[in-house]
């Protein structure tokens, strides 16, 4: 007969073992042991502990590691794509002409930015602001999947093309993506344009108001229930 001794040890190693699996899987050749539970400390000693990241070339070429931004316990996570100069320069997500855009869209549905956290599929900025590469989105990729993971959002908006394509892997047009609510590991996963698109395009200024008030509506359904 199996003893509940037996058991026990068995649970936890098999707990150990899958911490051990998603630790490799994030690169990380160092294994984290501290285990805490207040979202804010997590994701303070998950940011430690990758940045410093060298995983892809992009870290030869950056001033600034780009973490993400903003509350912790947020219900609502923005994914835009990569750092750009400013944010590279600040460290910071979303700080230069598209993050000034990107605040007053916020704004219109009422939303701070205390009230959202914010991050980009890669930490480090391409040069001259290229799209990302396949090497590189899949070396940095883990990392906002663990963000994902410690924040607990119950929304997700991706920000532009890339950030929809490579979260629900998928290769349609953003025109197709956008306007509806997708699932993201049972996460509601909503697409919209780019800040930076929207300054250049006055065309989709309409759509995106569209999509920015299905944001604020199912917000307050998921949130205020
Ligand atoms: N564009 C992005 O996709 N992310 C930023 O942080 C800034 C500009
Ligand atoms: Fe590491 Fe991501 Fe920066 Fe590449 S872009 S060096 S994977 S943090």
């Amino acid at each position: 007969m199996v003893s509940d001794e037996y058991e026990k040890t068995l649970e936890a190693f098999v707990l150990a073992k899958n911490f051990l699996t998603e630790q490799v899987e994030l690169g990380f050749d160092e294994v984290y042991t501290q285990v805490k539970t207040e979202k804010s400390t997590t994701l303070n000693d998950f940011y430690r502990q990758i940045k410093d990241c060298k995983k892809c070339h992009l870290y030869r070429t950056r001033t600034n590691f780009v973490f993400g931004a903003g509350n912790p316990e947020a219900k609502l996570m923005l994914i835009g794509e990569a750092p750009g100069r400013e944010e590279d320069l600040e460290g910071a997500p979303f700080v230069g002409a598209a993050g000034k855009l990107l605040d007053k869209m916020l704004a219109a549905i009422n939303f701070k930015r205390e009230d959202i956290f914010i991050a980009n599929i890669l930490k480090c900025r391409p040069p001259e602001n290229r799209d990302p590469q396949p090497d590189e989105i899949e070396a940095c990729k883990p990392y906002l999947l663990q963000q994902i993971k410690l924040i607990q959002p119950k929304i997700i908006c991706a920000l532009g093309r890339i950030s929809a394509q490579v979260l629900l892997q998928t290769k349609s047009a953003l025109g197709q993506l956008r306007g509806k609510f997708h699932d993201f590991n049972g996460i509601k996963f909503l697409v919209t344009y780019h800040p930076a698109a929207l300054l250049r395009y006055q065309q989709y200024k309409r759509p995106a108001w569209e999509d920015l008030k299905l944001l604020r509506r199912e917000y307050d359904n998921l949130v205020h229930q």
